[in-house]
C-alpha cells in the first residue's frame, strides 16, 4: 500500500530507496527506483542544492514514479529511476560524482543513470569509470548524442495529434504558435514549425536568440507576453511550473504542448485547463523524444529508424490519449496516466505468469 513521507507528502510505492552520505564529498546522493516492471530503471541524475536531505529524497521520489510512467506511454523497455545530488557549491564536485556512482553501481543495473539537470555528458564520462550502468556518455565514447532534436521532433508530433484533434487538420500552414524559450529543444522546434508555414511568436530571457527569430520571420517577444497571445498553441519550452493559478486564467490559446517538464505548477490545473476548454498535451509524453533515444545508448544499438518510427510515435500517443479524454471526460493527463499504467499492468501480468 502507498504511504506517504513528510511534507508536502509524496506517496511511497518504490521498489528501492537508497540514500547515502558520500565518503568522499560528505554530501547526500539518493537514488530512486520506482518501478522494473518493464525493464531497468532509467532516468537522469539531477545535480543541484535542496534545502534539506529531506526535499532531496522527496524530489528522488516524485521524480523516479514520473519516469515510470515516462517511458511506459513511450512503449519503452525501461523502468522509472532517478537520482539526485545534494550539491553543495563549495564541495569537489567529481567527489560528488563518484560518490553517487557507487551508489549505482551498488544496485548492479537496476538503475541506469543518465544526464538531468545539472549535469553533462562528461559528468556520465567520470560516472563510468565506477559502473557500466550509465548512458548519456559522449559520443567518442560510445553514446548517442544531444537528445535535443529528437525531444523536438516528439513535440512536433504530439503538436501535430493536438492540432489535428482541435482543427480537423494537422496541417501547420497558417497556424499560429509561441514557443517560449528558444533553446536546444525550442529552437529545433521552431525551424520545423516555420518549415510548415506556421506562424511563430518566439520568445526567450536571452536576447541574442532575436536572431533566430528574424532568420525564421517569426515575430519576436518577451516571455510574459508570448505566454498569453492569442494564438492556437502554446509551447512552453525552458521552465517548469509557469501554468499556475494565475497563468490559466490568463492563456488564450486553444492548445498548449512544449517541451519543459513540469509544466503545472500542481497536477490538479490539468481540470482548470480542461474546463477552460484547452487541449493539454502532458508533457512527460510530448517531451519522451529524448528518452526514447537515451534508451538507444542503453540497448547498446543505434538503430536511427527505430528511433524515429518511436519518436513520431509520440504522435499516436497523444491522438490516443485525446481521444480517451474526449470519449471519457476526463482530463488528457488523467487518460495518459490510465494509458501509461495499463501498459505497466500488462508487464506486470507478464512478470508473473
Ligand atoms: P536549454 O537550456 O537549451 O534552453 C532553455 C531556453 O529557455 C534558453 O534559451 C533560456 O534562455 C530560455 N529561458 C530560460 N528561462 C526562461 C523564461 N523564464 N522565459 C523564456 N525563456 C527562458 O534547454 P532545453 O534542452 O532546450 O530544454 C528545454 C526544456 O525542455 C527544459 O524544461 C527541459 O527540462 C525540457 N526537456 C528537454 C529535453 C532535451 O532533450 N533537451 C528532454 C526532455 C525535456
Amino acid at each position: 500500500m502507498a504511504e506517504s513521507v513528510g511534507s508536502p507528502l509524496v506517496s511511497l510505492d518504490h521498489e528501492a530507496l537508497v540514500v547515502r552520505k558520500g565518503v568522499r564529498s560528505g554530501v547526500y546522493t539518493v537514488i530512486a527506483v520506482h518501478s522494473t516492471v518493464l525493464g531497468p530503471a532509467l532516468g537522469g541524475c539531477r545535480m543541484t542544492s535542496y534545502a534539506s536531505a529531506a526535499e532531496a529524497v522527496r524530489d528522488a521520489l516524485r521524480l523516479a514514479r514520473g519516469m515510470t510512467y515516462k517511458s511506459a506511454a513511450a512503449g519503452l523497455p525501461l523502468g522509472g529511476g532517478k537520482s539526485v545530488i545534494a550539491m553543495e557549491p563549495e564541495v569537489n564536485r567529481e567527489a560528488m560524482l563518484l560518490d553517487l556512482a557507487d551508489g549505482v553501481e551498488g544496485l548492479g543495473g537496476q538503475y541506469i543513470a543518465a544526464e538531468d539537470v545539472g549535469t553533462k555528458p562528461a559528468d556520465m564520462e567520470l560516472i563510468r569509470t565506477r559502473t557500466e550502468h550509465v548512458v548519456g556518455l559522449p559520443p567518442e565514447l560510445g553514446g548517442v548524442g544531444d537528445p535535443s532534436p529528437f525531444t523536438a521532433a516528439g513535440v512536433e508530433a504530439a503538436m501535430r495529434a493536438c492540432v489535428a484533434k482541435r482543427f480537423g487538420s494537422e496541417d501547420f500552414e497558417g497556424r499560429s504558435v509561441a514557443i517560449v524559450g528558444a533553446g536546444s529543444v525550442g529552437e529545433g522546434l521552431a525551424r520545423m514549425l516555420a518549415e510548415q508555414g506556421a506562424r511563430l511568436i518566439i520568445a526567450d530571457i536571452n536576447e541574442a536568440k532575436r536572431g533566430l527569430a528574424e532568420e525564421l520571420g517569426a515575430r519576436w517577444s518577451d516571455p510574459e507576453s508570448a505566454m498569453v497571445a492569442e494564438i492556437d498553441v502554446l509551447a512552453p519550452c525552458a521552465l517548469g511550473g509557469v501554468l499556475d493559478e494565475t497563468m490559466i486564467p490568463a492563456l488564450r490559446c486553444q492548445i498548449v504542448c512544449g517541451a519543459a517538464n513540469n509544466q503545472l505548477a500542481r497536477e490538479d490545473l490539468a481540470d482548470d485547463l480542461h474546463r477552460r476548454g484547452i487541449i493539454y498535451a502532458p508533457d512527460f509524453i510530448a517531451n519522451a523524444g529524448g528518452i526514447i533515444h537515451a534508451a538507444e545508448e542503453h540497448a547498446g544499438e543505434h538503430d536511427p529508424d527505430r528511433v524515429t518510427r518511436r519518436v513520431e510515435g509520440i504522435h499516436d500517443v497523444i491522438a490516443e490519449i485525446l481521444d480517451a479524454s474526449e470519449s471519457g471526460g476526463r482530463t488528457p493527463l488523467t487518460a495518459a496516466y490510465e494509458i501509461a499504467g495499463r501498459r505497466l499492468e500488462a508487464g506486470r501480468a507478464t512478470a508473473r505468469a
